[in-house]
């Protein structure tokens, strides 16, 4: 609890979004502690508060079920989600709903352009990391590395080809019985893109949503100006950049977010496929894009790359910007970055 509250202190002190406008419609603002295991913030103007609760209910509803749909750890009375999926693997294919086939599918388009980077299939190998990274959190003098036999014995089945999804069956598979899906690097993004998109639909204009630092725009704020959304600094308080956007998403991915640290080196938790240890390219990347689901994807795909492929694959994304903290401490930006730049 304590530490929800520090991090929606600091979620809130990141989203500078200004003062209430005297004219309508008014500011309004909510906190919610109960979905994707973060801190999400909305702001949105609106013309009465009972016609901006009602949105945030809406919202809430939304955003609760797909976390729960989108669940590789607990199970839920009345739902198949994917730790249904995870825990049939290699018995049967689980009926799902179709946002859940939607996610999966995502997934794999985004496995595909990352050149495989960015790999929900990759269930076991992470798990291996989570169970390490726990264990030395709890006990730091005892703190240990995954034995390198044991990640390559769980990479073994991280093949985004055991993932079987059927549209016409309406079910999800996974075809090795050792393949668990990890989706820790998209849901959060594409659960976002979703929620924002429901509220555009119901007439929502103006709103900022954070879900633990992954932040979707919708319009301006009420005078007009874009969302001031503050990039941190991987290395300490505050921040490096503060953007302004206007419909566009922001997700950061940071070795600062969750790590441990091992005879006095730390090891975060986006782990290149390649190498089956934690990235030691970047401590940050930033992407914007008009999508939520995209930028989510990207961050943790970026981070598995070298800067040149980073860069070319960005170049060539439509609507899509990256800022890269390379581990030196050192800042490089996609050619449009430096347009989100607020002006002072
Ligand atoms: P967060 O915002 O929670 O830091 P990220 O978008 O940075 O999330 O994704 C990190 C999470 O994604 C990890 O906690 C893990 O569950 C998963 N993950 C780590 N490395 C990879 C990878 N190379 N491909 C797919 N998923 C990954
Ligand atoms: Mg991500």
């Amino acid at each position: 609890m304590k530490r929800f509250a520090l991090c929606a202190a600091l979620i809130l002190s990141l989203l500078f979004d200004g003062c209430a406008s005297t004219a309508a419609p008014q500011r309004y603002e909510k906190v919610y502690l109960d979905v994707f295991d973060t801190v999400t913030t909305v702001v949105l103007y609106d013309s009465s508060e009972q016609s901006a609760n009602a949105r945030f209910d809406e919202l809430h509803d939304i955003l609760l079920t797909y976390h729960k749909l989108y669940d590789i750890y607990h199970t839920y009375d009345g739902m198949n989600n994917l730790c249904t999926v995870n825990q049939n693997a290699g018995i049967a294919p689980v009926k799902v709903d179709e946002t859940v086939l939607d996610l999966i599918e995502y997934a794999i388009g985004m496995d595909t352009l990352t050149d495989g980077r960015m790999n929900i299939a990759m269930g076991s190998v992470l798990q291996l990391w989570q169970t390490y990274r726990d264990a030395g959190l709890d006990d730091p003098d005892n703190a240990a590395l995954p034995p390198m036999d044991e990640l390559l014995a769980a990479n073994q089945s991280a093949n985004i080809g055991n993932v079987v999804a059927d549209r016409l069956a309406s079910t999800l598979y996974v075809s090795d019985a050792n393949t668990r899906l990890d989706v820790g690097a998209i849901a959060k993004g594409y659960a976002a893109q979703q929620a924002v998109d429901a509220m555009k639909s119901a007439g929502v204009t103006a709103m900022l949503l954070s879900i633990g630092g992954n932040v979707c725009s919708i319009g301006t704020r009420a005078d007009g100006s874009g969302w001031k959304v503050g990039i941190q600094n991987p290395y300490g308080d505050g921040t490096i950049a503060i953007v302004q956007v206007a419909g566009q998403n922001v997700v950061t991915s940071g070795t600062y977010e969750r790590y441990y640290t091992v005879d006095g080196k730390r090891y975060h938790h986006i782990i290149d496929p390649t190498t089956l240890m934690p990235s030691t390219l970047y401590d940050s990347v930033t992407v914007i894009s008009s999508d939520s689901a995209l930028a989510d994807a990207l961050t943790t795909g970026l981070f598995c790359m070298t800067i040149d492929e980073g860069m070319a694959l960005v170049e060539r994304l439509p609507d899509t910007e990256a800022l890269w903290v390379l581990s030196d401490g050192s800042q490089q930006m996609s050619s449009g970055f430096s347009a989100y730049l607020a002006k002072e």
